[in-house]
């Protein structure tokens, strides 16, 4: 029997650690920095780097890789705890190495890229020397593949890649782009596109603009809108077999998704402690707002949302741990990504309404992480994609009723029961009729 709620106690003093420098060192960073990815920010790069460096020498690194790509192979288990310290910070996965779209990207690199490609773009993506960015939604269509037009054809020593791309994250401080474009028109649904290694300063990619969302207050946005007019890039950039897209961006997806679903656990928490400073400082009457029967309701919702989210975010990172194969835990990360924005919006809409209107105010960030639950409902596939994903994983195993009415039907097992203890009543009826 091995089932346990425990951090072993080394690991505990590591995130205390980190807790510390989330505290003296990354929330003052915040403050200051706007793009923590923004590799080309001096003022980023001087605050930032020295963090990373403590980072380094604390072994916390990047700690989720395995030893092949730098890291000291902790896993996802570790890696949820920690990004429960980082979830409410900007600056925090991009100081300790573990920041999405990167992440993943780095992934995909180690699986498929070429050597070439590796010794380029996949050691200084790790050391965050660099940036990524990953492009694939399209203008038409996201949730559906099918929608795709952006083409890749060969010619010669090279694929050609033309078409526009929607909601590519980082574009503006990235050094490479991985891409996504249909090689096979005519193939079956999943098998019509290949991914590619795009980089930056190849000619034909035009920016058309940096698309912003709301919740955050700088005027130019990360997510761009691009065009990619006959992008020439050499044969050896695809990334895995022509055809194999989908299979690719699996790769990076399913650790996406729970890494985002952890740093949404540290989120609610932090949103959680500041309902509870504001409850028993805030006076109402002739006590507190804590005093108020609908606000310690409102806590307790709050807390109980909490927990259960985060024992399945847990169990989650403990099952990739266990099964190092996303495919057999596809139900898992898709429950977790459709239940994050529910959480994410409970919890912070109590805390908005708990601080009135400073709650909804620009002065506390409160409202940049309520706007984080339309992120969380929309990037890595819409929550309804990932409703869908559930029910189809358990409709796979279920098996129709024998007859006309359910198996649990109350008449069919009694007579059942009744059949199987025909005996023992039977015997019970003559004792009774004895007596
Ligand atoms: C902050 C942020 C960052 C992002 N970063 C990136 C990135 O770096 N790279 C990238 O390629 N993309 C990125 N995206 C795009 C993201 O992947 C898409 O928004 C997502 O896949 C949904 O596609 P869409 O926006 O085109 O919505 P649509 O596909 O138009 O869907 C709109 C809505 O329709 C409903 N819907 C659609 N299909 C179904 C269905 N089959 N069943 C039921 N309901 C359905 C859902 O409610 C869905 O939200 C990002 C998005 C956000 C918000």
């Amino acid at each position: 029997m091995t089932w346990g709620f425990e951090t072993d106690p080394e690991y505990q003093k590591d995130l205390e650690w980190a807790n510390e420098l989330v505290r003296n060192e990354i929330e003052p960073v915040d403050q200051i920095v706007e793009h923590a990815w923004d590799v080309n920010d001096p003022i980023r790069n001087a605050l930032i780097r020295p963090l990373q460096e403590k980072v380094r020498e604390r072994e916390l690194w990047a700690c989720h890789l395995g030893p092949e790509l730098g890291g000291p192979g902790y896993g996802q288990l570790k890696l949820a705890l920690l990004n429960e310290v980082l979830g409410h910070t900007h600056s925090g996965p991009v100081v300790f190495g573990n920041q999405a779209p990167d992440s993943g990207n780095a992934e995909i690199l180690a699986h498929y890229g070429t050597d070439e490609l590796k010794e380029r773009y996949l050691k200084p993506l790790i050391e965050n020397e660099i940036a990524s960015c990953y492009s694939m939604t399209e203008p038409q269509g996201g949730s559906d593949p099918t929608a795709f037009v952006t083409r890749a054809v060969e010619d010669g020593d090279s694929w050609v890649i033309s078409g526009q791309k929607w909601f590519s994250s980082h574009a503006r401080f990235s050094a490479f782009f991985i891409v996504m474009a249909v090689t096979d028109p005519d193939a079956e649904r999943h098998r019509r596109a290949s991914m590619f290694v795009v980089p930056a300063d190849t000619p034909g990619i035009e920016i058309v603009r940096n698309v912003a969302v709301y919740g955050h207050e700088e005027a130019e946005g990360t997510h761009a809108y691009i065009k990619y007019n006959d992008v020439r890039i050499p044969k050896d950039h695809i990334l895995g077999n022509r055809g194999e897209g989908f299979a690719v961006a699996q790769t990076r997806l399913g650790g996406g998704r729970i890494h985002h679903a952890m740093r949404t656990v540290g989120l609610v928490r932090e949103s959680i402690d500041m309902m509870l400073e504001r409850a028993v400082s805030r006076t109402s009457g002739s006590g507190t707002l804590a005093d108020r029967q609908l606000v310690k309701t409102m806590i307790a919702d709050s807390w109980i949302e909490y927990q259960q989210f985060r024992l399945l975010v847990l169990q989650t990172a403990w099952k990739i741990d266990k099964y190092q194969d996303y495919r057999r835990v596809i139900a898992d990360i898709s429950a977790v990504k459709a239940a994050m924005p529910k959480v994410l919006a409970g919890v912070t809409g109590r805390a908005i309404q708990l601080h009135g209107s400073l709650g909804i105010s620009t002065e506390l960030p409160l409202g940049t992480w309520s706007a984080e639950v339309h992120h969380m409902a929309l990037a890595d596939g819409a929550t309804e994609l990932h409703q869908l994903q559930v029910a189809k994983q358990l409709l796979k195993d279920a098996t129709p009723a024998p007859g006309l009415f359910p198996t649990r039907h109350k008449i069919a097992l009694k007579e059942a029961a009744e059949a199987k203890f025909a005996d023992r009543l039977a015997s019970v009826d003559d004792m009774v009729g004895a007596e």
